[in-house]
């Protein structure tokens, strides 16, 4: 089997030229220049390297904001999975990538789940969803900033192959990203969270709750009924150290919208330095909640930051190609 360049060390093992592997890393994973391009600095590396483990099927422009769903081919078995490209009016570019074809979460509220589980994605599948994004982005004259496992499948599950990922993008050698502009996010699962800021406490993570009522949690996330969240709450005093601790919430009419989910939520999150993002449902095909109204959504906020937490009432892009939060679902 021929190795693949994402890889660690792969690159020494056949270009012995120290000059050169950096002038072939540089060309690749930081100016995302045509593979043509980058094998002038080490052509040796041609025909005993596999450069990419993906193939770019579709792109979905959204009409509506700056998201473009990215539909890949996994060259292995031909799965397919979804990535989503996000141009922020600021100016900012992220990338939500996926860490699994499918999912074993079945979170009520998610087109992913409904699929099952398939498979974990490899390292190197999910680094080549950032090679081959940062490359669409470099002939558009951007930049890749920031990149979010926010995508398909739960990346905790993944653990061994989301830490070879991180250690990449962040790895000076490689996609040289700032720790502060990556993110993963998880349904909380505590052990993996524990290991997760040892190793890494300048990522920031993003814990998806959506309700802090333990019965309103296990009918919408069926996890919930083993990861409790009174076991959730154990991991808090660790994430409170690291760069960034993200509540995800995301908003469902009559179901977690009221009065009693407001205050178990202020409860639960009484004490910590989190950042709450309120998330608008996006309905898909069999969905079976609706969105609150933006009013709704406003006033759940006001009352989260007058009880003290910083609160986003976060706009999710790509709604109209099934890109935005919840919607992926390798079609
Ligand atoms: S929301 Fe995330 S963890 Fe839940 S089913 Fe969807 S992909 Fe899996």
């Amino acid at each position: 089997m021929v190795s693949s360049v994402h890889d660690r060390n792969v690159i020494e093992t056949f270009c012995r030229d120290s000059y050169r592997q950096r002038q072939f890393r540089n060309a690749f994973y930081k100016k995302a220049l045509p593979l043509e391009t980058c094998l002038n600095e080490a052509p040796e590396l041609a025909g005993k390297v596999s450069f990419h483990c993906l193939e770019l099927l579709e792109r979905h422009d959204s009409k509506i904001d700056g998201a473009t769903k990215l539909v890949f081919r996994c060259l292995e078995d031909g799965a397919r999975i979804e990535a989503v490209i996000l141009r922020i009016a600021s100016g900012r570019t992220s990338l939500c990538i996926s860490s699994q074809i499918g999912c074993a979460a079945d979170c009520q509220f998610c087109a992913t789940g409904k699929l099952g589980f398939i498979r974990n994605l490899t390292a190197a599948e999910m680094l080549d969803q950032v090679l081959l994004a940062r490359r669409l982005l470099r002939e558009e004259g951007r930049t890749l900033r920031n990149v979010v496992v926010m995508g398909m499948g739960e990346p905790l599950r993944n653990e061994a192959n989301l830490f070879q990922c991180l250690e990449t993008l962040r790895d000076p050698r490689f996609f040289n990203l700032s720790e502060n502009h990556l993110m993963v996010s998880t349904v909380g699962i505590p052990d993996a969270m524990t290991r997760f800021v040892e190793r890494f406490p300048k990522i920031r993570i993003a814990l998806s709750l959506h309700s802090a009522r333990q019965e309103v949690r296990e009918k919408l996330m069926p996890v919930a009924a083993f990861q409790t969240l009174e076991k959730l709450k154990t991991v808090f005093p660790r994430l409170g150290n690291t760069a960034g601790f993200m509540v995800e919430y995301l908003m469902l009419k009559g179901i977690n919208d009221g009065p009693e989910d407001l205050a178990a939520l202020i409860d639960f999150l009484r004490g910590t330095n989190v950042h709450i993002n309120l998330i608008q449902f996006n309905p898909h095909p069999g969905a079976q909640f609706e969105p609150v109204t933006e009013e709704a959504r406003k006033a759940f906020g006001d009352e989260l930051k007058r009880a003290g937490f910083k609160t986003t009432l976060r706009c999710s892009l790509g709604g109209d190609i099934a890109a935005a939060c919840g919607q992926l679902a390798g079609r």
